[in-house]
């Protein structure tokens, strides 16, 4: 007997993905990669986290960073972040606010909360990768999200009953999204909170790249706008948000953090206590302390240094690519979203790049519930040298051209 024969159904949905397993294989020095999509490992904020983690090991505070702590997460962190969350328009009280670990685990959590096998998760197309393989353990199905088009909340209703479920969620990653780059417009966050209050369903807003906006004006959260027809309470809002500090201090803490009304936020820690009692206390504890003393000025220090990374992107990409290739223009975060004519497949594409190019990116039909896009590249450029994108670029336009006129 084999023991896969035993495992759970749900085991069926999470499957590695082909283009993670051939990522791994990236690490070789020659090849110019704008696979990653992680923060640049030389921005790290360091000096002040090993005075943090020094101060919490060494004073008073030691031995609390070493225990276990509460579910809800360590209280100045969380008194920060309600701050931060206020400053952007969400009246949070640090009783709204549940750290995790990563918003990865917040997006698991949800998941888990809302989804019965069957029932209908409203995603983007494309969406976050991790987001699907986060709720596909739940065995959810998938429909199209797509706020400005005409498609009512009861037609998503209907479809949803009719696969034999109910529709309990609409997810999106609102700023500078993973993996297009692009930013959901006003209106379309008008709009989400208008479907999911006439569908009777929970908003779950990503904000992981939220603080990374190099330019432009930015548009007010869906859950400060859902607040906002509410008169500042919080406690009446459908809308989740999911917060990380994985792109602007460090992904490798797992520190990030859950705002929404409070029955929502106890039954969350009720799944963290199951899970994984709480978040790393000293992480916690470092993190509150680099965040109260160095997060404006640092990220000021990364949004200028990633933003010459996507100037030096949108620049190569209009030198380099050939007519018939179009691409998004980020005003934050770390993608450009590539879209080929429909001739042409991401994924044979990468093959050829790495093999002749030493370019390496993310096919596009990955980051599709329903498997499409397949003329489509995700590009990162936070972690290249403006040199190289350019230079990474120039390569990658000119294999694009030879396949085209091939
Ligand atoms: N949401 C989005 C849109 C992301 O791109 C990522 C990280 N790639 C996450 C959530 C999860 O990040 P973390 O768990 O590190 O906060």
């Amino acid at each position: 007997m084999s023991l896969q024969e035993i495992f759970a159904t749900r085991a069926n949905r999470m499957k590695a993905s082909e283009i993670r397993e051939l990522l791994k294989l990236l690490d070789q020095p020659d090849i110019i990669s704008f696979a990653g999509g992680i923060p640049d490992p030389d921005l790290f904020p360091k000096t002040a986290f090993q005075d943090a983690f020094a101060e919490a090991l060494n004073g008073p505070m030691a031995a609390q960073g070493l225990q276990y702590s509460t579910s809800e997460g360590h209280k100045p962190l969380r008194v920060w972040i309600a701050a931060q969350m206020q400053a952007i328009g969400i009246p949070a009280t640090p009783d709204n606010i549940l750290i995790t670990s990563g918003s990865q685990q917040a997006l698991d959590y949800l998941g888990k909360l809302f989804l019965s096998p069957g029932d209908t998760a409203l995603v983007g197309w494309p969406t976050y990768l991790g987001a699907l393989g986060a709720f596909n353990a739940y065995e959810p199905r998938y429909d199209k999200l797509d706020p400005l088009s005409n498609r009512s909340g009861a037609d998503y209703t209907a479809a949803a009953k009719e696969a034999g479920g109910a529709a309990k969620f609409a997810y999106l990653s609102v700023d500078f999204a993973n993996p297009t780059g692009a930013t959901v417009s006003r209106a379309a966050r008008e709009r989400v909170i208008d479907l999911a209050e006439e569908m009777d369903i929970a908003v779950i807003e990503d904000a992981a790249y939220q603080s990374l906006r190099f330019d432009g004006d930015a548009i007010p959260p869906i859950l400060a706008l859902e607040a906002e027809r509410r008169n500042g309470d919080l406690e009446a809002c459908r809308t989740i948000y999911c917060g990380s500090f994985s792109k602007t201090l460090s992904p490798g803490l797992r520190v990030g953090w859950v705002c929404a009304a409070m029955p929502v936020i106890s039954q969350l820690v009720l799944m963290k206590q199951a899970a994984d009692l709480h978040s790393a206390t000293l992480n916690q504890i470092a993190v509150a302390s680099v965040a109260e003393q160095h997060f404006d000025s640092h990220i000021d220090t990364i949004r200028s240094a990633y933003r010459a990374r996507r100037d030096a992107m949108l620049e190569a990409l209009q030198a380099h690519m050939p007519d018939g290739v179009s691409w998004t223009k980020p005003e934050g975060g770390m993608f450009i979203w590539v879209t080929l004519p429909d001739t042409l497949d991401g994924a044979d594409l990468l093959k050829q790049s790495l093999e002749s190019e030493r370019v390496a990116f993310v096919p596009g039909h990955a980051f599709f519930a329903d498997g499409s896009g397949r003329n489509t590249l995700r590009l990162s450029y936070s972690t290249s040298t403006e040199g190289k994108i350019a230079e990474g670029v120039e390569r990658l336009g000119q294999l694009i051209t030879r396949a085209l006129n091939g």
